[in-house]
């Protein structure tokens, strides 16, 4: 398998590292010697994500978990490769976990017009999909509202639309929030905008609103630069720009 490089490794705070790839995020939280990863790229990822975690001064194995926001190529690819590199525990929401495990593909998007010269410039940066792709052995399965032992309590947050099992991870104790593709940021001005390649847009937009809702300080999207600082009333002023139907 060919390896999907990283072409950006940063620090957002000393518990957080983001990790860039041609498309898409993962990223790496810390606590104290325990690690866990929020994403896990695409195929081709597991070994440069083991690299980013030695480079952080761990061993793969400190990684006890890998949280999975929906079960996307871009997001879950790597997962099979790292959890069997790092021994780590995989999470999928119920709804995307067959996706994961490889039971069957997942639905396509539905795509807007506007959404196809995107898709078909992220695909070409993607790899090519492996003819046998390496899957987890196991994937536990999460439900809204689930609070996972990292961060001093990580709420699963649900976010359907972008996915049926779309989820977003919010840490209250540190204000961090992982959206997954609900959100994302443009690449072009970095402008908050909801995530693209959704089932439901609609959905996606109420999700949108619902992570702008909670107390955030530092966003982590799947996509485009995460907002560093106050981010909730970042996210509250996107948000505004995409008003619930009435
Ligand atoms: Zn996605
Ligand atoms: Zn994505």
């Amino acid at each position: 398998m060919k390896p999907y490089p990283l072409t950006e490794v940063r620090d957002l705070t000393p518990r957080l590292r983001l990790l860039r790839f041609a498309v898409g995020q993962a990223y790496l939280w810390r606590d104290g010697s325990e690690l866990t990863l929020i994403d896990a790229g695409a195929p081709g990822a597991g070994e440069p994500i083991a690299e980013a975690v030695r480079d952080w001064g761990h061993a793969p194995q400190d990684v006890r978990r890998i949280v999975l926001t929906h079960f996307h190529e871009d997001h879950a690819g790597g997962t099979g490769a790292f959890a069997r590199i790092s021994g780590a525990e995989v999470y999928a929401h119920g709804l995307d976990a067959p996706y994961v495990r490889g039971e069957r593909p997942g639905p396509a998007p539905v795509y807007e017009d506007w959404e196809r010269p995107l898709h078909a410039a992220a695909l070409a940066a993607l790899p090519d999909p492996p003819d046998d792709p390496e899957l987890p052995a196991a994937v536990r399965e999460l439900a809204d509202g689930d609070v996972l032992d990292l961060g001093g309590g990580a709420h699963v947050v649900p976010a359907p639309g972008h996915t049926e099992g779309s989820i977003a991870l919010h840490l209250p104790q540190h204000g961090v929030l992982f959206t997954g593709d609900a959100i994302a940021a443009s690449p072009e001005d970095g402008r908050v905008v909801p995530g693209v390649f959704n089932l439901d847009r609609d959905r996606t937009l109420t999700a949108f609103r619902r992570l702008a809702a909670l107390d955030t300080e530092v966003a982590c999207f799947g996509h485009g630069d995460p907002v560093p600082a106050g981010a909730g009333a970042v996210l509250r002023a996107a948000a505004a720009g995409y008003p619930s139907p009435s």
